[in-house]
């Protein structure tokens, strides 16, 4: 019997986890955190009973609490969760006794103190959170080392790299070829780029995900936040790291070893895989029959990404070989710039140029600590208020 906690169960990878859940009789969730949709979590109350629940938002746990115990008094359910709520809840959903395995999929840096409670309390953690590597990567790395706990990638690509690296243990990368879709606007010019709305950037060609996520897949900010987060889970600098761009989004990344053998995971753009793998490696289990069919698919193309379009993915580079704090800088700019064009506050362009600003502003602190990383991010969102 595998247990898991998830922490943001209602978001895309959330919801998704739990998708493999519902087809795995031996993977119970035992607890479930989300910010504050309570709706959907008293769904998945209903049917997945899991006994500890985080309901970020204070209110909202007040709310789901009674509605959970008039459902109780009527006899509609059997047992009710325990419901916390805040970080000490996130953090208590994280450390829960009888969790073997922490899915990290919150977004933002509230992901960082409960992925290190987890750790420390000797829980493998599936990694969504992208913010824990990018901000934190120097604390959890080496802690995860300490204590012997495995931190198993639930992203696409850097799942893709770690099924490629199976079996080769101890050979030496010479690189890593991250892919990419190159996003909605591959094919738009500079000038075109000027003019994107919203509605634009929230259309992504592959992928269904969050709004975050799919902005950041547009300007492959978020790609920049990927190189990051696989330089830190296998050890090979930025410098050794190659984006791709596979408009396809067929081949979900590849290694390159050093008798030039590359070694790549293919398969339909589909986040069950990864997080099935995360959850139950080194064994691969049934999802479902939509697999790949090299037939129709016809063809794969490969494209260098433009730089001078995606700025953003250059700034990452810029970020992460200034290292400390630089990358977490780069990442609260781009929630703020992100924020700020979903508000329709900006321009598209905006986001990577305030992220740029950002940067040359910023003094890059070695080795920060948590609570320096997160005092960086209020004061990056206090400036842009
Ligand atoms: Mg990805």
């Amino acid at each position: 019997m595998k247990n898991i906690s998830v922490l943001g169960s209602t978001g895309s990878i959330g919801t998704q986890t739990l998708d493999i859940v519902r087809i795995n009789d031996d993977i119970k969730a035992v607890a479930l955190a989300a910010y504050g949709n309570i709706e959907l979590l008293f769904e998945q109350i209903k049917e997945f009973s899991p006994k500890l629940v985080c309901v970020y938002d204070e209110n909202k746990a007040l709310e789901l609490k009674n509605r959970l115990n008039d459902e109780y008094a009527k006899g509609e359910l059997k047992n009710i969760p325990e419901i916390v709520s805040g970080m000490d809840g996130l953090i208590e959903a994280a450390v829960i006794e009888s969790a073997d395995t922490v899915v990290t999929a919150v977004v933002g840096m509230i992901g960082i103190k409960p992925t290190i409670a987890a750790i420390k309390a000797h829980k493998n953690i599936a990694l969504a959170n992208k913010e824990t590597l990018v901000c934190a990567g120097h604390i959890i790395m080496p802690l995860a080392k300490k204590e012997g706990v495995s931190i198993l990638p639930v992203d696409s690509e850097h799942s893709a790299i770690f099924q490629s690296l199976q079996g080769s243990a101890g050979n030496k990368i010479n690189k890593i070829l991250l892919t990419a879709s190159g996003g909605p606007f591959l094919h738009k010019s500079l000038e075109e780029l000027k003019k994107v709305t919203v509605e634009d950037a929230l259309k992504h060609p592959n992928w269904n995900m969050g709004a975050k996520v799919t902005i950041d897949s547009s300007t492959m900010v978020n790609k920049g936040l990927e190189v990051c987060e696989a330089s830190w889970l296998f050890n090979v600098p930025a410098s050794d790291i190659t984006v791709v761009i596979q408009p396809q989004s067929i081949i979900h990344s590849a290694v390159e070893f050093v008798d030039g053998g590359v070694i790549a995971q293919l398969g339909i753009p589909d986040m069950h895989l990864p997080i099935s793998y995360a959850l139950t490696y080194p064994e691969r289990r049934f999802i479902n029959d939509e697999h790949l069919d090299l037939f129709s698919l016809g063809k794969l193309d490969f494209i260098k990404p433009d730089l001078e379009k995606f700025k953003g993915l250059s700034l990452a580079f810029r970020a992460i070989e200034e290292g400390g704090s630089a990358p977490a800088v780069f990442n609260a700019a781009d929630e703020v710039a992100v924020a700020l064009f979903l508000s329709k506050r900006i321009s598209y362009m905006d986001i990577p140029s305030i992220i740029e600003k950002e940067l040359d502003e910023h003094d890059t602190i070695k080795n920060p600590d948590v609570d320096t990383i997160i005092a960086l991010q209020d004061e990056i969102r206090a400036k842009h208020r």
